[in-house]
């Protein structure tokens, strides 16, 4: 499978190693993804494994969010519902409903998702589809760093699109494969973290991806996050200091505690630990060569 999905290319090429896994990058458009792809199977398995690890990583901070809301709701004066692809615990629908909008959400984890549904959001657990909610259509959708978990990423999209109504708007964001931090810790990058994040995509892969399936481009950013309480927290349980609770799952200790190994190891490298450890200083110079995100908001056509 050397042939890039996004924008068709055939001459992708192995980058770096990760693990088991091969890591190909299109010298086209940038876009990644690990061989061998791992099958559905496989993810099934890994997600089961995982469940709980996620919830440190689901600590990211409010401020992030509360802009990416003021946001929607600026490029989006008019809309009633909010629709949270993988809304996890549900935190980017409490700030969504604090500034007006009728939360809907959805996620395949089934405590996250009752969780969010006990703080009164409407919630389906399951994959998304464009029946959920008996085929309701949304004024605006996120996609909160989901897009790299996914097998195909374009099927995704297709069915986001079919969920938001007319003119609906939708945010994605995920990490950069071209930000300065990839680029300078390439394999360590904590974000090419096979089975859990399967494609990596760069701004102009992104593009491609989402003007493709029927989308509007209103802007495209790329974001550093300041040093975090959770990057503190993943460095100490990588250095064994401190075992989080989430991470013991029964039965899947094996795959958990890779998880958590292949999470953080990008923390062995003192040149990204350095950046992390700088990046409150350094958050808008590394914003300016490549942030470690990508922030972007469409309109459906
Ligand atoms: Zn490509």
């Amino acid at each position: 499978m050397n042939r890039c999905r996004m924008c068709g290319c055939s001459d992708a090429r192995n980058i770096f190693q990760v693990g088991p896994y091969s890591i190909l990058r299109c010298p086209a458009c940038g876009f990644g993804w690990p061989m061998p792809f791992p099958t559905v199977e496989e993810l099934s398995a890994f997600y089961t494994g995982c469940q709980h690890a996620a919830a440190v990583e689901d600590s990211v901070n409010t401020a992030e969010r509360q802009r990416v809301a003021a946001r929607m709701r600026e490029l989006a004066p008019e809309a009633c519902s909010v629709l949270d692809v993988g809304c996890g615990f549900g935190h980017y629908l409490d700030i969504a409903r604090e500034i007006g909008f009728e939360t809907y959400g959805v996620d395949i984890d089934e405590g996250r998702a009752s969780y969010a549904s006990a703080r009164g959001h409407k919630i389906h657990c399951g994959e998304v589809t464009t029946s959920i909610f008996d085929g309701r259509r949304f004024d605006c959708i996120i996609l909160n760093h989901v897009i790299e978990h996914v097998p195909d990423p374009i099927v995704l999209l297709h069915c986001l699109r079919d969920l938001l109504a007319p003119g609906g708007l939708l945010f994605i964001a995920c990490p950069n494969f071209a930000g300065l931090h990839a680029r300078i810790t390439k394999g360590h990058f904590h974000h090419i973290c096979p089975p859990e994040h399967i494609c990596y995509f760069t701004s102009t892969s992104l593009r491609r991806a989402v003007g493709t399936t029927g989308f509007s481009e209103i802007a495209l950013e790329t974001t550093t996050h300041p040093l975090q309480v959770k990057h503190l927290l993943a460095f100490l349980s990588y250095l064994r200091f401190i075992k989080p609770r989430e991470y013991h799952v029964p039965g899947n200790e094996a795959i958990v505690q890779r998880f958590v190994d292949r999470r953080f190891s990008s923390l062995r490298s003192p040149a990204y630990a350095a950046v992390l450890l700088l990046s409150r200083w350094l958050a808008p110079i590394v914003t300016v060569l490549g942030g470690d995100h990508i922030e972007s908001y469409w309109r459906r056509v």
